[in-house]
């Protein structure tokens, strides 16, 4: 059993979010999270993280020249810590008084939130007590971890036209699947 699934979530406040949000100043002016957040009903920063074990696992598979295995197992570990963030998405608002529509998650060095938002993000969360921690370049370790703000609100907040500037780099397109489940949701 390689995967040590931890979590960590905590509800904030849009004004101290803004703190989190604005890190380093260094956010794309179009990011849409900033008027997404603006407009919420709750927020939570949350980490996740399968541990170092699986991590050192792919490491190794790929040293020794076990391409396919590694391929495999990162895909599989990505896959795993992406549900491991929805089910805390799920537990945050399921905790939540009614009166939201729908909730999205957000991770900083996406969609023009600057990745050194991570720092704030840190320094609050602490997700140091479930073992990740940042490099200098505020990427995390272990590497399979996710972290960003839980944000629910109405459905209206989470639409919006991926044609910012940044949106030209994007290979992924995934707010394109996250809106459409978003509308479908009754
Ligand atoms: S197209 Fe890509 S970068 Fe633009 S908002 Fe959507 S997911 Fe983010």
């Amino acid at each position: 059993m390689l995967a040590a699934p931890r979590s960590v979530f905590m509800e904030i406040t849009r004004r101290d979010f803004g703190a989190v949000f604005e890190g380093e100043g260094l956010n794309d002016s179009e990011a849409p999270l900033g008027g997404i957040y603006e407009r919420s009903d709750g927020l939570a920063l949350f980490a996740v993280t399968l541990g170092r074990a699986v991590s050192r696992q792919i490491t190794d598979l790929f040293d020794s020249h076990e391409y396919a295995a590694g391929a495999m197992l990162d895909s599989t570990a990505s896959e795993s810590a992406e549900l491991a963030a929805t089910s805390v998405e799920r537990t945050f608002v399921s905790g939540l008084d009614a009166g939201f529509e729908a909730s999205m998650s957000f991770s900083p060095g996406y969609c023009g939130w600057h990745i050194s938002a991570q720092k704030k993000l840190f320094e609050t969360l602490q997700p140091v007590d479930i073992g990740i921690t940042l490099t200098d370049t505020f990427l995390m370790q272990p590497l399979k971890s996710i972290s960003g703000v839980i944000v629910a609100g109405r459905k209206e907040i989470f639409i919006f036209d991926d044609n910012f500037e940044f949106c030209s780099t994007c290979r992924t397109r995934t707010c394109r699947d996250r809106m459409n489940a978003i509308k479908k949701q009754v």
